[in-house]
């Protein structure tokens, strides 16, 4: 119980120092460990970190790596400077997540100051949507299957896996070089804001893609919120600027289309659920 309210406490405090640069969360982190490890001869913390390592980060470092990375990711593009829509946007995506496996993550949205079209998910949690995409957005039912499609990475850990895997690459050489130091979660949250950038292998698009229509679907509605923005995107000039990102890092709308009519059938045609186009919180040109 005591370590539980340590973790809260620090974590808290992260929650705080998220925007402060000067706040060293290795060190943080690395502080924690300690406790948690106690040294009691360096092989065993050797091996204790490596079996960590195999194991993947466990909630709470994956909420705090998830923090980090979204704090890069804002110091590039800043929150649309609108309370309401943060807010609309956010009762929209915890209604949506809570239909998920993951009801308990500390889910976060926003949408943030860009004209490009894209959206991102990092660990534990945080998704964003760009100005640019939400404007394309008609009613609810679009927002909440874009949402769901990026709940969809979080609760399959699919951007985490990839952090997973590099860390052990990482690791793996540290270990021939005889360099197994502290630094492996600092690497780990560098290169995490590139990696929500980069993009995911396709079978993890097509899976977001499917979990977005089911949540979306199990939230009360419309099913063909994320099919109908797909069309919308499938619409741009691959040459376009705005979309240039989202195309290199995702399938072609119009494969995404297909793979979701297989998985979707006529399953989902009897299902009446709502688009709430009135309730739509609509941003100023
Ligand atoms: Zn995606």
């Amino acid at each position: 119980m005591k370590t539980k309210i340590q973790w809260l406490s620090l974590f808290g405090f992260l929650f705080l120092a998220a925007n402060c640069s000067a706040f060293d969360l290795r060190q943080s982190l690395k502080d924690k460990l300690k406790v948690d490890v106690p040294q009691v001869n360096p092989k065993l913390t050797e091996a204790v970190s490596v079996a960590k390592e195999v194991r993947g980060p466990d909630e709470t470092e994956e909420i705090a790596i998830g923090r980090q990375i979204s704090g890069n990711l804002l110091g590039a593009a800043p929150l649309v400077k609108d309370a309401k829509l943060q807010k609309y946007v956010n009762q929209v995506g915890a209604w949506v997540a809570s239909q998920s496996e993951r009801p308990d993550l500390p889910w976060h949205f926003g949408v943030i100051q860009s004209d490009d079209v894209n959206a991102f998910a990092a660990p534990g949690g945080y998704i964003f949507v760009t100005l640019g995409l939400y404007r394309l957005l008609q009613n609810e039912a679009d927002l909440a299957g874009v949402l769901g499609h990026e709940v969809g990475h979080v609760i399959r850990k699919h951007h985490l896996k990839i952090l997973q895997q590099s860390q052990l690459v990482e690791a793996g050489s540290n270990i021939l070089s005889r360099q197994v130091g502290n630094d492996k979660l600092q690497n780990l949250i560098g290169s995490g804001a590139e990696i929500v950038a980069r993009g995911l292998d396709k079978d993890a698009e097509f899976e977001a893609d499917r979990i977005g229509v089911v949540l979306a679907t199990r939230a009360g509605y419309d099913a063909y919120g994320l099919p109908g923005v797909l069309q919308q995107i499938g619409h741009f000039a691959a040459a376009d600027n705005s979309v240039a990102l989202l195309f290199k890092t995702h399938p072609l709308p119009d494969d995404r289309l297909n793979k979701l009519d297989s998985a979707m059938g006529e399953r989902f045609d009897s299902i009446k659920g709502q688009t709430l186009e009135k309730r739509f919180y609509r941003v100023k040109k």
